[in-house]
């Protein structure tokens, strides 16, 4: 089981840093705090738990369908109001950012293709765009996270989601592209 000691030092580690120095959340009205979806959330990484042995009344924790490794099950954090700051889960801390394993088994910070429906920072593709302080801060975070078998084998699940997410993106994009270009050739007809 990963110790409680492991997040504390990993959550203040990226206490103090954000996405970019200015507050982003003016460019998009704070999008990722704000889903229309009431069941929406954030995954927790496994032991993560350990950071709510009280669970702060403005949160949720329920169990989620994504299973990673040999079935094991995933919590997932469900605000229902403005959190506290200091007790924001991990998947926040890092957002627009997350850890990838690619098939050769190495570990890479990078942009979520989750995250661009909503982010404008995540639309860009390039995490240079991202204060380099918050981008440093989250390697530094899953250096020592990547660690655990546990979280390595939690990446290893979620970068196959990932990778069908990028998937479904770039199919979203060429038909779109695809549609211009039509569009172009009648006009010239
Ligand atoms: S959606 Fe992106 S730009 Fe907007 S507040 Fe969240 S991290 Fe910042
Ligand atoms: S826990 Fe806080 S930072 Fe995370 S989505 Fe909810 S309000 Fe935003």
């Amino acid at each position: 089981m990963i110790k409680r000691e492991l997040y504390e030092k990993v959550y203040d580690i990226l206490e103090k840093v954000t996405p970019l120095q200015s507050d982003c959340g003016a460019l998009c009205g704070k999008a990722c705090c704000h889903s229309p979806d009431e069941d929406a959330g954030m995954y927790l990484f496994p032991g993560e738990e350990a950071m709510y042995s009280e669970v702060p009344p403005w949160l949720k924790i329920e169990l989620s369908d994504f299973t990673y490794g040999n079935n094991k099950s995933v919590l997932i954090a469900i605000c229902t109001d403005r959190c506290q700051r200091e007790l924001r889960p991990l998947a926040c801390r890092i957002f627009p950012l997350t850890p990838y394993m690619a098939h050769n088994g190495v570990m890479s910070i990078k942009i979520d293709p989750r995250a661009v429906p909503m982010c404008p920072l995540a639309k860009q593709f390039a995490s240079d765009t991202l204060d380099e302080n918050f981008v440093d801060a989250v390697v530094r975070a899953f250096r020592l996270l990547s660690k655990e078998k546990e979280i390595q084998s939690f990446v290893l699940g979620i970068s196959r989601l990932i990778d069908e997410q990028e998937r479904l993106l770039n199919l979203f994009i060429s038909n779109h592209r695809g549609k211009k270009q039509r569009g172009a050739i009648r006009r010239k007809k």
